[in-house]
């Protein structure tokens, strides 16, 4: 379990990520892809994330021992903003029972078929579970606003689409977060906030080993010119969606070690608030235990000692050194 020591640690490490509720974001203005805390060090930083990584097990752990709260974590980024690589470094400690990762494509027509958040809400994780949507309802916000035929698609009802159609969202979603943070499942929402710069350089990465060649289609470099029109989206996302009960958190994305120490932090700071802890069992489970020991002692076989690992415990309290 961290020390509140720790706690401290984490809760300043990523204040300076997190978007004030109610204050109006300019992404190029407010934010810096290349943003590293001063004193870390890629070293100290590989360190950091073993750590970070350890703490993230033992609260999920808690977590599904508890069984009483959920966590779901949103996780947006421009093409090349490091979203896989983010998941599989901060995930890698955990139980992958404790776990759920769902990616959001272009919603299928059975998915247009329904209200837009349907498909969201249909992969939530369950209590005691960390899910993570690797993109999420914001696309409805980002990638539909800015390509409005995609709107078009939904087939709403002329009322439907009127003039504040994103204002109108934007509530929607805040309100969806707020009934589910109300019923034990927190939201974590971070951002992976790329330089133009270096998603030029992680494109031609792509282009340039032939094992990353899946990961570029043609959509990518078309996405790319639309990179303004995606900064502003995204400004707007942020300033209206960041709120008391689900804020967002920039996470500078241009050195991927640093964004990934940043996001364990953040989710690490959300377990810590849940506080998950394992279930204590009452006077009557205890005296229940108490009888089942009796009677799987008195099965030991002839010289066999009653309760070996009982045994090795009292060993080892005895010669700490020596395990
Ligand atoms: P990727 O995550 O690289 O596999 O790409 C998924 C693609 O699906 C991206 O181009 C997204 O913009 C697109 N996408 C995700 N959600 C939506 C949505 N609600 N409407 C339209 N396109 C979407
Ligand atoms: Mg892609």
């Amino acid at each position: 379990m961290a020390t509140s020591k720790q706690m401290k640690r984490i809760a300043e490490f990523i204040e300076p990520l997190r978007v004030e509720p109610g204050s109006k974001v300019e992404l190029a203005r407010d934010f810096d892809p290349r943003y590293k805390a001063d004193f870390l060090k890629k070293k100290d930083g590989v360190e950091l994330l073993r750590t970070g990584v350890a703490m993230l097990a033992d609260y999920q752990a808690r977590l599904a021992a508890q069984d009483t709260y959920g966590v779901l974590v949103v996780l947006q980024a421009l093409d090349a903003g490091g979203k896989d690589g983010t998941i599989r470094h901060v995930m890698s400690g955990v139980n992958p029972q404790g776990v759920s990762v769902h990616g959001f494509k272009v919603p299928s027509s059975t998915e247009l078929d329904h209200d837009y958040l349907w498909r969201y809400a249909c992969a939530l994780p369950r209590r005691g579970e960390i899910g993570i949507f690797n993109r999420s309802h914001y696309e409805e916000v980002l990638v539909v606003r800015v390509h409005p035929e995609n709107l078009v698609r939904q087939r709403l009802p002329k009322k439907s689409r009127g003039g504040d159609v994103w204002d109108r969202r934007y509530r929607e979603i805040n309100d969806w977060e707020r009934y589910l943070v109300d019923n034990g499942f927190k939201v974590v929402k971070l951002f992976l906030n790329l330089s133009k710069e270096e998603q030029r350089i992680r494109f031609l990465k792509r282009l340039d080993l032939p094992e990353k060649n899946w990961k570029f289609s043609a959509a990518d470099a078309r996405e790319r010119q639309r990179w303004d029109d995606y900064q502003k989206a995204f400004s707007e996302m942020l300033s209206n969606t960041s709120t008391e009960w689900a804020p967002w958190y920039v996470v500078p994305a241009d050195r991927k070690w640093f964004a990934r120490i940043c996001a364990s932090a953040v989710i690490a700071d959300a377990l810590f608030e849940i506080d998950p802890r394992y279930p204590t069992v009452g006077d009557d489970t205890r005296r229940d235990l108490a009888e089942a020991r009796k009677e799987l002692e008195a099965e030991a076989p002839k010289g066999a000692a009653p309760d070996p690992f009982l045994a090795q415990l009292e060993k080892e309290k005895d010669s700490p050194t020596s395990s």
